[in-house]
């Protein structure tokens, strides 16, 4: 008896006459996750089967799987030849020592000689006869036998269901470009936009030496906690401080944020392109701060030339979304207390809804294509 992981997948099946490419880009991601562990890759109608792997390893199989976009639900079971004698053995050794249980079976192969319903029932009923402790309850059972007659002579058996991610695979939705800073929000957003397959590499601002090197560090961090569920990520990291110091010479302190946001989005942009990504991905929520009213994001909004913006928490109170970050294992690193270069130079009073008018007033004070140019050539590039 060999011990397999059965792989289902969610909505690739969904995708028609695209399906061998959706299966080929996921059947590559679960490889790079999977990298560094011995095990082989099975494609069986329908599902994946990995096989060939350490059984010390299993429980880390899972786990890195449970984190590749495209995955419905795992099982780990036992393939046996479709031999009766061989279905009733690995039944058996799947079976709880007591409890009410039943045997479901699928036959994919219709040439088996029984049917499901005789196969469930010859192999029920035999570990019944065996076993004195356990009784049939065919509605609401402890335990379920699951039992896979294969096309191919091979049978499946096992008792578990382990919940996958969902989603689509990375990658087959493009490419897009997370601003991401040190806090909760930007890698809950990414996870998102990564479920619905877009492969994301990241942008991040600081303002050293008024933040700190640990500041940066977090980020990393982060960026690589996103990266085990994108199969890796380019973070760029660019450098605000001078645009920083201007705005803060030059202009009314009120609008420190709404100006600085407004250069972020346009360098976001501009290293997107150059990068082949096709959106510009942030972790706004509507009205969840002062630069975050539709005024906030009308402003650093306008300056976008060509890509979509994707803002996917727009709608989200912020304890969903630290349920969110908790889950994806981003939280204890966001939470860590180092300054962001937007808290730096904080006006007290920053403006809540700043009309367009008046922001373009304040910008005028600055000569911003110079800005860009310098933030741009401190680009600082780490393959994760
Ligand atoms: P977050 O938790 O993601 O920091 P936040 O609630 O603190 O979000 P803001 O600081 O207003 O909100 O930032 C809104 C969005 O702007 C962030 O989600 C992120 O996409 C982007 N952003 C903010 N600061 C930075 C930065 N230093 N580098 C890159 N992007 C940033
Ligand atoms: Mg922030």
């Amino acid at each position: 008896m060999e011990k397999v992981i059965i792989i289902r997948y969610s909505e690739i099946h969904l995708k028609g006459k695209n399906r061998g490419y959706f299966e080929r880009v996921f059947a590559i991601n679960m490889e790079k996750t999977l990298k560094g562990l011995k095990h082989e890759i099975h494609r069986q109608s329908g599902r994946y089967l990995i096989e060939n792997f350490d059984l010390d390893d299993t429980d880390e199989i899972l786990d890195r799987l449970k984190r590749v976009f495209g995955i419905h639900s795992m099982s780990v079971a036992l393939k046996v030849n479709s031999d009766m004698g061989e279905i009733y053995k690995a039944a058996k050794s799947v079976c709880s020592a007591f409890g009410a249980f039943k045997v479901e079976t699928h036959r994919a192969d219709k040439k088996f000689a029984l049917n499901s319903m005789q196969i469930s029932a010859e192999i029920g009923g035999r570990l019944l006869s065996e076993n004195k402790k356990l009784t049939v309850d065919v509605h609401s059972p402890e335990f379920i036998i699951h039992i896979d007659v294969r096309e191919n002579g091979t049978t499946l058996v096992f008792n578990e269901f382990f919940k996958g991610a969902g989603g689509m695979p990375v990658g087959t939705s493009g490419k897009g470009m997370l601003l991401i800073s040190g806090g909760i929000d930007s890698p809950v957003a990414g996870h998102m936009i990564a479920k619905r397959g877009m492969n994301v590499d990241c942008i991040h601002f600081h303002s050293y030496p008024y933040t700190n090197m640990q500041a940066r560090d977090k980020v990393i961090e982060l960026a690589k906690v996103l990266s085990k569920y994108t199969c890796g990520t380019r973070l760029n990291i660019i450098s605000v401080t001078h645009i920083q110091e201007e705005i803060h010479k030059n202009c009314n302190e009120e609008y420190m944020v709404t100006l600085l946001r407004r250069f972020m989005m346009r360098i976001a942009e501009r290293i997107a392109i150059t990068c082949g990504a096709q959106c510009l991905i942030t972790g706004e929520s509507l009205g969840q701060v002062a630069s975050q009213t539709v005024e906030g994001i009308t402003s650093s909004n306008s300056v976008i030339e060509k890509l979509p913006v994707l803002r996917p928490l727009c709608g989200f109170d912020k304890d969903e979304i630290i349920e969110r970050s908790r889950e994806i294992g981003a939280y204890e690193i966001s939470i860590q207390p180092y300054e962001d270069c937007c808290t730096v130079f904080l006006p007290r009073h920053p403006v809540i809804k700043p009309s367009l008018a008046s922001v373009l007033e304040e910008e005028q004070k600055l000569d911003v294509e110079k800005l860009l140019e310098e933030a741009l050539s401190s680009r600082e590039i780490i393959d994760l």
